[in-house]
């Protein structure tokens, strides 16, 4: 670059405090580290290792792969140091019914044409009694079907069935990794526990972090990582909650590690609807995390710790560790010259794995509107708006989640099934029940398939399509689905497993 003008800033901010070394102060502290490196910004984390951290949040959405582009690390790296698996998608069992299952895949269904999108003439054919499988549209559903994972690089398959990932990891190796190169980028690291936080007098601001025997740490702007405590946001700045737990009841979960079995090929979460929440299974290459999400009002934890170990499909090998939370998030996400990230933020349950993209998010967000010292309340205004929204609508998905089920009889599923829903929510379903019209809004995270395989595995269809459709005959619409089935099923035929590919990743050396 030359002839840059010469920089406006009053007062810059030299230095950058992040309270907490979980997965979102780390993954703060490596993109500041990288993105800040020459304006001369002092980052320092502080983070105490005899509290730890919440030990969960083992799987991510696609958008991980560019925060792992933006800090420069390759994705079979962070597979590699992570004992990382693929992640295709989430299966759902038993969440329609005891005995159903459906697939939420990454990428794209089918192919859209004349801008009319392709489950419309998914449904034409429903309709007109042709009934399909929405998974053979779709290469992640179909790959993950067969437990595959590595197409054959030479082999594109066409525009049809765009094909997305994300990964499984083992969250403290990810923090660890994470750390070890924003220690490399020149982040200070202070373990030890944060006593106090000191306002300005002034200014209400955060002036610093008491340490128990670091004394204090300053700083120009501060982010809170400090997971569920919220020691800054929360507790010091007193930022109010905006509670969701009517909505979204599930306040616990007990997670529990079991043996992984290396003959089976998993490239997906799979989530299980159980009498009182549901219950994850995330496959790692050295283990495979458990976890059940419930209601205490409807189940104790012992109750709950003894039906997933009676559960697990391998030896235990830890034991339990047991969460409280509650839906919602701070009011504020931006106060002053602190912004939260992660749990000290908000949480929702991880049904859609959405934390660490929340976090990342965050980041990118705080980027976008990076202050300078003097604060701009217009910034933190834009980012509070954009994340308020954000939340909302992953929290509306997540509803809709539990809304479709027909587990008729069983208290916790009854009550959610007849839930009222916000009015953004009851907006979108009333529009696709008028002729499956599925619609976007600002700062959404599921984007139309992902709504789409929500509304077809809970059989939940409208009665009619977009008249649009009606260009072509069924007729010439079966054949134009037949050829998208085909070209899905030739690439899954060539796919090999994906046992394949950590096999492959292992033996391969590590990028740069
Ligand atoms: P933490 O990991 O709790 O870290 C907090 C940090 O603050 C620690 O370093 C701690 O030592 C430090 N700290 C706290 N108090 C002090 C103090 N006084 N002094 C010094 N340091 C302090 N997300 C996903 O995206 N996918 C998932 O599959 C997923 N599953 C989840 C399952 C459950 C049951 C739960 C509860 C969460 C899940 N999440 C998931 C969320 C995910 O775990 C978090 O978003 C992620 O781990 C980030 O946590 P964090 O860094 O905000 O907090």
């Amino acid at each position: 670059m030359t002839d840059m003008p010469a920089a406006q800033h009053a007062k810059p901010i030299r230095q950058i405090v992040i309270a907490g070394g979980g997965t979102a102060g780390w993954m703060a502290a490596c993109y500041f580290s990288g993105r800040l490196a020459r304006q001369g910004v002092a980052i320092t984390v502080v983070e105490s290792s005899a509290i730890g951290t919440v030990g969960v949040g083992e799987a991510t959405v696609p958008g991980i792969r560019d925060y792992f582009r933006a800090i420069g690390v390759e994705d079979i790296d962070v597979l590699r140091a992570t004992g990382g698996t693929v992640k295709l998608g989430i299966e759902f069992r038993d969440w329609a019914q005891p005995g159903s299952r459906f697939f939420h895949p990454f990428g794209l269904y089918g192919v859209p044409s004349r801008g009319v999108p392709f489950h419309q003439y998914w449904l034409k054919l429903q309709h007109a009694g042709e009934p399909t499988d929405l998974a053979a549209y779709s290469l992640c559903s179909a790959l993950a079907q067969r437990g595959a994972f590595m197409l054959p690089p030479d082999k594109p398959v066409n525009n049809l069935a765009v094909f997305d990932w994300a990964v499984h990891f083992d969250a403290s190796r990810f923090a660890a990794t994470l750390r070890d190169r924003a220690l490399a980028q020149g982040v200070r690291h202070i373990d030890d526990v944060i006593n106090d936080v000191a306002l300005d007098a002034q200014t209400g601001h955060i002036a610093h972090l008491v340490t128990k025997d670091h004394g204090s740490v300053a700083g120009d702007l501060f982010i809170d990582c400090t997971g569920f405590r919220s020691l800054l946001l929360g507790k010091a700045l007193g930022v109010g909650w905006t509670d969701w737990t009517d909505l979204l009841p599930c306040d616990r979960a007990v997670a529990i590690p079991c043996a992984a079995d290396a003959t089976r090929d998993w490239p997906y979460t799979v989530s299980t609807a159980q009498e009182a929440g549901w219950q994850w299974r995330i496959p790692l290459q050295h283990r495979v995390g458990n976890g059940y999400v419930y209601s205490s009002a409807m189940l104790s934890d012992d109750e709950a710790t003894a039906k997933l170990l009676s559960r697990l499909e391998g030896e235990a090998l830890a034991e339990p560790n047991l969460i409280r939370f509650g839906a919602g998030h701070r009011q504020r996400f931006w106060a002053g010259n602190c912004v939260g990230m992660g749990l000290a933020a908000g949480f929702l349950e991880p049904l859609e794995s959405t934390s660490i993209t929340l976090i990342q998010t965050a980041i990118e967000r705080l980027a976008e509107f990076f202050p300078d010292a003097t604060f701009d309340p217009a910034l933190a205004d834009e980012f509070n708006r954009a994340t308020t929204l954000e939340y909302a609508r992953i929290r509306d998905f997540l509803i809709l989640h539990y809304l479709g089920n027909r587990r008729v009889g069983e208290p916790f599923w009854d009550r959610l099934r007849q839930a009222d829903v916000p009015e953004m929510l009851a907006h979108k379903l009333r529009l696709f029940r008028a002729r499956g019209r599925l619609v976007r809004y600002e700062w959404e995270s599921f984007l139309d398939p992902s709504w789409l395989s929500m509304y077809a595995g809970f059989d939940w269809l409208p009665p009619a399509h977009d008249p649009m459709a009606d260009h072509f005959t069924d007729a010439e619409i079966s054949v134009a689905l037949r050829r998208m089935r085909e070209t899905v099923a030739a690439a899954v035929a060539e796919a090999r497993p994906h046992r394949d590919f950590i096999a492959h990743i292992a033996g391969s050396p590590p990028a740069g």
